[in-house]
């Protein structure tokens, strides 16, 4: 097995530019409660899933890429040697090979949640509502009238979410090709959208505040620190895409020094 060399770390926020619905189970819901709940922590607060974040961009890069589908029609790719399955895990028995990156959950900016609401709506915190409620509904197309109106439950524009991606590296990757096939990732996310609904206009996501550091093997045999790569965070992704050459240089000269390629 190839030997691990180090970790390049995102994080970032994620901050919701419309409504956004990924569903949670019912069984959560209180009697009298929304039909199509948001997927919740135990304390109520409405959060992104990483497997929610990985599987909407590994299936993004897929299409982008023309990459085939491996078994069943549907599955993830399973050759085990692209870029995507590198990133992503290989979906197959056979193909094995080791998953670079890993996702956290995305869990919401509660404070700065609370603050902008108030600043909206002059309410009281107990008063604010976590989420939003909108009705959805099918138009009948000979009367020209919506039919099978139901609510939906969506986390409400201007919420942003902290989360952290990682990309693990081992002897013999290409480090630059797989932090451009991430970022490739990134970037149609924001031209596409988060969870349900997104053709009607929902889950469209920006990534703000984003950060980047780097630990290698030899750090967590010394002071376990990750190095910043950039002194300052990058407030958009179109900020961070100006550097993106510099974080690739950078990334291979500290893994090339303990053994990347
Ligand atoms: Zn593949």
């Amino acid at each position: 097995m190839n030997r691990f060399v180090g970790k390049l770390f995102l994080r970032c926020d994620i901050e919701t530019l419309t409504g956004l619905h990924i569903g949670g189970t019912k069984d959560s819901v209180e009697i009298g409660g929304l039909d199509n709940p948001v997927i919740k922590t135990i304390d109520g607060k409405p959060y992104i899933p990483a497997s929610s974040l990985k599987g909407k961009i590994r299936c993004l890069l897929e299409r982008k890429d023309g990459v085939q589908q491996s078994g069943e029609k549907g599955n993830p790719c399973g050759c085990g040697n692209c870029e995507i399955c590198q990133l992503f895990g290989a979906h197959s028995d056979k193909n094995k090979t080791i998953t670079r990156l890993c996702f956290r959950d995305a869990f919401l900016n509660y404070k700065k949640y609370i603050d902008l609401v108030k600043s909206l709506n002059f309410l009281d915190e107990e008063e604010i509502p976590l989420t939003e409620e909108k009705m959805e509904n099918i138009i009948d197309r000979l009367k020209g009238t919506a039919k099978h109106p139901r609510p939906m439950e969506r986390v409400p524009a201007g919420a942003t979410f902290t989360t952290k991606i990682i990309l693990n590296f081992y002897e013999g990757d290409d480090i630059e090709r797989l932090i451009r096939k991430l970022w490739e990732g990134l970037r149609l996310l924001e031209d596409d959208y988060l969870g349900g609904s997104g053709t009607r206009g929902y889950g469209e996501v920006a990534f703000r505040n984003l950060e980047f550091s780097l630990k290698t093997r030899t750090d967590y045999e010394g002071n376990n620190q990750a190095q910043p790569i950039f002194e300052e965070a990058f407030a958009t992704l179109q900020d961070a895409d100006l550097k993106i050459d510099e974080l690739c240089t950078e990334a291979e000269k500290a893994l090339l020094a303990v053994g990347g390629h």
